[in-house]
């Protein structure tokens, strides 16, 4: 079980980094801004030869948006962190200078790889030859290795460093509220529980539609696709917590046993040119924007034949879930952004007659921002009363301000690996969708294309009708 020791030093490797910049301090923030993160010590390193006050202005910079929502014992907590940031000039992939950097902050010390994932992997084999301070803890980024062969032997490196349960591997959307509601609403309701199975489910769909393109990440992107950036880890956890049987507490271990329990009977069957589909956007107007054809956007290699849109079909092979298709699908360059789980549930199995009408069948939606939840029944309509209309119950959930990062970094921080993949799970999200990587690269799987700014192929599975 994991011990809890509070964090007192968070050392940011890569601290000149867009990630850094964008996510993680306005993150980190939010934890300071509201009493989270008491006596916090930031320090950041990298290998710009940056002035500590070049630091400490960025610092200042990404605490802004928090600093003027906070309460003053927030903005004074946050100039305070900001004011005493140190900077150091690390090559961290050489032997020593971590390792000195290490030996002077105080201890438990949480160190975050905001770096290349080739870079962290040999800041990991340096680290491996130095002693680390007792207690630390590692917070590793997403993509966790670049397939289970590589996420296996990050995981034995990361083995000989620290205890697994000091081990962070990052999904943000982990730290999203309204995924982790899919929990509340799953085991602190009743009535849920006896159709929540393959008898009353049909299918669950899981989409995550951007409505933006590229927005300069080629360099990134290009080389992953939209399987490795949103399906790979994101979606498939969203899939488990909708899949996983009732754990027996909300705990590290009891809740990471459940998901690494469903992941292990997940896959995407093959044939995959049934199971999966993939396709890459050509030219359109996305809102007032012109979009250019993806391979004409900068940074992009066309002989990648990346994938700007994926679907894939996961086949859950249990008791509760056999036979019952959960459609994966997330994409960029769409003209509606839509982020939600479907769960669709079977047909009554008689209607009696005299109703007139079409029946439809019960949908629950959990929609990902805006956060909201929404069930859509038949009922009795206006004028002829046996007539069949849809009505919609809406709520709209609670959504925190808290950034993701600010979620996950907490648990970080207090030592708390709750909220962060488990090395197993990390491989078998990759041993998931490995051999659709390796079908699309042999080209058994073809590329379609549709309009930016367009609502994708019209003939997909997750395609949304009318
Ligand atoms: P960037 O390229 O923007 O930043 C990388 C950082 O690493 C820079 O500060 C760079 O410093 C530093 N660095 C590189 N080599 C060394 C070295 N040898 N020693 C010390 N520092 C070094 O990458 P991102 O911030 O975009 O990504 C960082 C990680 O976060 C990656 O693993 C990425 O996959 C992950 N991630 C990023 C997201 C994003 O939106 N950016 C989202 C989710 C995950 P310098 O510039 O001086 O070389």
């Amino acid at each position: 079980m994991t011990s809890k020791t509070t964090v007192k030093t968070l050392l940011i490797l890569g601290a000149s980094g867009d990630l850094t910049g964008r996510l993680l301090l306005p993150g980190l923030a939010g934890l300071i801004a509201t009493g989270r993160a008491p006596g916090l010590r930031l320090v950041g390193a990298g290998s710009d030869p940056w002035t500590p006050e070049q630091w400490q202005e960025r610092v200042h910079g990404a605490f802004a948006a928090a600093s003027k929502t906070a309460d003053a014992n927030g903005r004074n907590a946050l100039a305070a962190v900001a004011g005493s940031t140190e900077y150091h000039q690390v090559d961290v992939t050489t032997d020593g200078p971590l390792a000195d950097l290490l030996a002077r902050l105080e201890g438990p010390i949480a160190i975050y790889f905001a770096l290349p994932p080739h870079i962290s992997q040999k800041a990991c084999e340096v680290l491996r030859r130095e002693q680390m301070p007792a207690g630390t803890r590692l917070v590793m980024e997403k993509p966790f290795g670049s397939g289970s062969e590589s996420a296996r032997e990050l995981n034995q490196t990361l083995a000989t460093l620290v205890p697994e349960d000091h081990i962070h591997r990052m999904d943000h959307f982990l730290g999203k509220a309204t995924v982790l509601n899919i929990l509340g609403l799953r085991f602190a309701n009743r009535f849920l529980e006896p159709v929540w199975n393959r008898d009353h489910i049909e299918k669950v769909e899981i989409v995550f539609d951007e409505d933006l393109a590229l927005e300069g990440r080629a360099r990134y992107y290009d080389g992953a696709g939209a399987l490795r950036d949103m399906i790979q880890s994101h979606l498939l956890h969203i899939m488990a917590f909708i899949a996983i049987d009732a754990p027996a507490s909300i705990n590290e271990r009891d809740l990471r046993d459940a998901v690494a329990t469903v992941l292990r009977a997940s896959s995407i069957k093959a044939p995959y040119r049934d199971s999966t589909r993939r396709a890459r956007y050509t030219a359109g107007t996305l809102g007032e924007r012109t979009v250019p054809d993806y391979t004409a956007e900068e940074g992009v290699d066309p002989s990648r034949n990346t994938e700007t849109l994926a679907e894939v079909r996961v086949d859950i092979d249990n008791w509760r879930w056999e036979g019952v298709p959960f459609l994966l699908r997330s994409g960029k360059a769409l003209g509606r952004r839509r982020k939600e789980a479907v769960i669709t549930f079977r047909p009554v199995p008689h209607l009696p007659t005299g109703f007139s009408g079409v029946d439809s069948p019960n949908q629950l939606r959990i929609g990902f921002g805006p956060d909201t939840l929404q069930l859509d029944v038949d009922v009795n309509g206006p004028g002829d009363i046996f007539a069949l209309d849809r009505a919609s119950l809406v709520a709209e959930l609670y959504a925190t301000d808290m950034l993701p990062y600010g979620e996950v970094l907490e648990g970080v921080l207090t030592g708390d690996p709750l909220l962060s993949v488990r090395g197993d799970t990390a491989e078998d999200c990759w041993r998931i969708i490995e051999p659709v990587l390796r079908a699309w690269e042999r080209d058994t799987v073809p590329l379609e294309e549709y309009d930016a700014g367009g609502a994708g192929p019209a003939d997909w599975p997750t395609a949304v009708v009318g």
